[in-house]
């Protein structure tokens, strides 16, 4: 252990210039163990430049100086613009050309081979360390493809731009641009889980439809198309909306304002009114849910990886620190009750992205593997639940690591913190992830998904315990659905990590969190020294 400068003041440097991927050992393992082609000299290539001060200093700069809606000029002509700061277009630029929004993609609009979610989601999970505002306009365009393929003609039109992998901010019809990107609006003000309750109208007009209504949040608003829900003749229907319409002139989407967030600041979220907006039908009238829920279970995905990464990157703040301040004549972190604290976050953000990595692999052989299907539709929700519900606490546990400077604006923390409650709310919130665990959960699904998990967590304590329980708590319908949606993801934890981690990892994730006793907060687990040690180690390299 090297004693710090005296200039340095018993403060920890900044946590910067690092390689996001070559010193996270928890992902280089849970990559390895579901995607044994991935291009790690890629992943350590995208790991140096978005763990660089550059980067780091764009995710500050995007957030201080958040997006401004020009609704109307000076003469009360409407613009609906956006207007955001240089360094949001410079992540949107980077995250677009590492194929963010589209590499998972082809041009014609199939599904890329395996591991093309495993490594993505690798990028997306260390983009989110930095900066996770500007992945809301990213996760939503690489996930409305997935409904577009209702519509083959619409698919041919748009998805070809997506994965051309450039970002093209100018406000001009989408056929002039080097690239494009896609929203969504669902959300109204009568309902957002409820979209039955939907009261914006869509009338046949042409080749498509003219759409009049309000939607109560349309984040990115500057995105080209927008996939939307109105209610037709023959019931609520998705359509694809574009920011112009086929003669050059600009659509009839009408901001009124943005949001005022708690947090993903540099993201503008909008209120929107349509007054006779085209746009093309997308899918069956009536058939609305059905077409967009396609595009839901991708978003539902990056929520749950981008919770992990907001977690990752509380932890290594935590580290970090702990590692440089000295208190009572020791480093923070060879104090007992701080090591014991910090190894248990490491555990439980070790198995949020082994968690993560293994369900993306589901994705990547759902199309060949019915049983890689099953997992995909039971775990999704099910790991949103568990991750993004895990994220906030977990930041503030990291925060308290810093003391008084975790609380303080200029430090990371508290905009990671900001961030940690909105990937549990959108998407859809914890209850109905529950509620779509139980309708997913016919007891063939079921069956076919615990065996599978049971048969890799093998030999694990309260591997079994926890199958048993997790299923009586499923046949006990809503009363316990949180309860068993809670151990259906601590059994996929523990058997992902005992697929990708060290046996030492998994068995000590079991011990504590299936079966033996444990309080609420972290830190509250009971781990040897030794394996504090180790757990730290992979966590960070010293
Ligand atoms: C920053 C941000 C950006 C957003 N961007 C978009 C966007 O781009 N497009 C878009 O369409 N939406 C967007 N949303 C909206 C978001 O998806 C909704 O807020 C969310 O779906 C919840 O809907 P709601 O707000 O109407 O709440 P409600 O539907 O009223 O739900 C409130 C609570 O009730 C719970 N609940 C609902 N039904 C049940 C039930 N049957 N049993 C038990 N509990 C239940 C929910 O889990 C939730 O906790 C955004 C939200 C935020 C915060």
């Amino acid at each position: 252990m090297t004693t710090p400068e005296p200039e340095l003041a018993n403060q920890s440097p900044p946590y910067e210039d690092v390689n996001l991927f070559e010193s996270d050992r928890p992902l280089r393992d849970a990559v390895t163990g579901n995607a044994a082609g991935a291009d790690r000299e890629a992943l350590a290539a995208f790991g140096r430049r978005w763990g660089s001060a550059d980067m780091f200093e764009r995710g500050r700069l995007a957030n201080a100086h958040p997006p401004r809606l020009e609704a109307l000029d000076a003469r009360g002509f409407r613009r609906d613009t956006v207007e955001f700061h240089p360094a949001y277009h410079a992540l949107m630029a980077e995250s677009i050309a590492e194929g963010l929004a589209s590499s998972t993609w082809g041009a014609d609009a199939t599904p890329a081979s395996a591991p093309a979610q495993v490594t993505r989601a690798a990028r997306f999970y260390m983009a989110a360390q930095v900066e996770t505002g500007h992945l809301c306009p990213l996760t939503m365009t690489r996930a409305a493809a997935a409904a577009l393929a209702a519509e083959p003609k619409l698919a041919a039109m748009v998805v070809p731009k997506i994965v051309t992998r450039r970002y093209d901010p100018r406000f001009i019809p989408w056929w002039e641009k080097g690239g494009v990107t896609l929203g969504m609006g669902m959300t109204e003000r009568q309902g957002g889980t409820d979209v039955r309750t939907n009261t914006t109208r869509a009338m046949p007009h042409g080749e498509g439809y003219l759409i009049t209504g309000h939607k109560w949040f349309m984040s990115a608003p500057m995105c080209d198309f927008f996939l939307v829900l109105a209610q037709a003749h023959g019931g609520l229907t998705c359509f694809l909306m574009p920011r112009f319409r086929s003669d050059g002139s600009v659509n009839a989407l009408h901001f009124q304002r943005l949001k005022d967030k708690l947090g993903n600041r540099s993201n503008a979220s909008s209120e929107v009114e349509f007054a006779d907006a085209f746009a093309w039908r997308v899918g069956a009238e009536g058939r609305g849910v059905r077409t967009i829920i396609q595009m839901v279970q991708l978003t539902r995905l990056d929520c749950a990886i981008a919770s992990a990464g907001l977690m990752r990157m509380a932890l290594v703040q935590a580290l970090h620190h702990a590692r440089h301040r000295i208190v009572f004549q020791k480093r923070l972190v060879d104090q007992p009750m701080m090591a014991g604290v910090l190894a248990d976050m490491a555990l439980e953000a070790e198995a949020a992205i082994a968690l993560v990595v293994r369900l993306c692999r589901s994705f990547d052989l759902a199309a060949s593997d019915p049983g890689e299907a099953a997992r995909a539709r039971l775990l999704t929700p099910a790991v949103k639940f568990w991750v993004c519900k895990r994220a906030p606490a977990f930041v503030y546990e990291a925060m308290e690591c810093l003391g008084g400077n975790g609380y303080v604006e200029e430090s990371l923390l508290p905009r990671l913190y900001r961030e940690a409650p909105v990937n549990a709310i959108w998407e859809g919130s914890g209850n109905v992830m529950a509620l779509d665990v139980l309708r997913a959960a016919t007891p063939e699904l079921a069956q076919t998904v615990l065996d599978a998990l049971a048969s890799d967590g093998e030999g694990l304590q309260g591997m079994r315990e926890t199958r048993v329980q997790t299923m009586e708590a499923l046949a006990g319908g809503e009363a316990q659905a949180r309860l068993a949606v809670e151990r259906l993801a601590l059994l996929a934890a523990a058997a992902a990590l005992r697929a990708s981690a060290p046996a030492a990892v998994a068995e000590l994730f079991a011990r504590t969190r299936l079966g033996g006793s444990r309080g609420v907060a972290l830190g509250t687990s009971d781990i040897k020294p030794a394996d504090i040690d180790s757990l730290l180690a992979r966590a960070l390299p010293e």
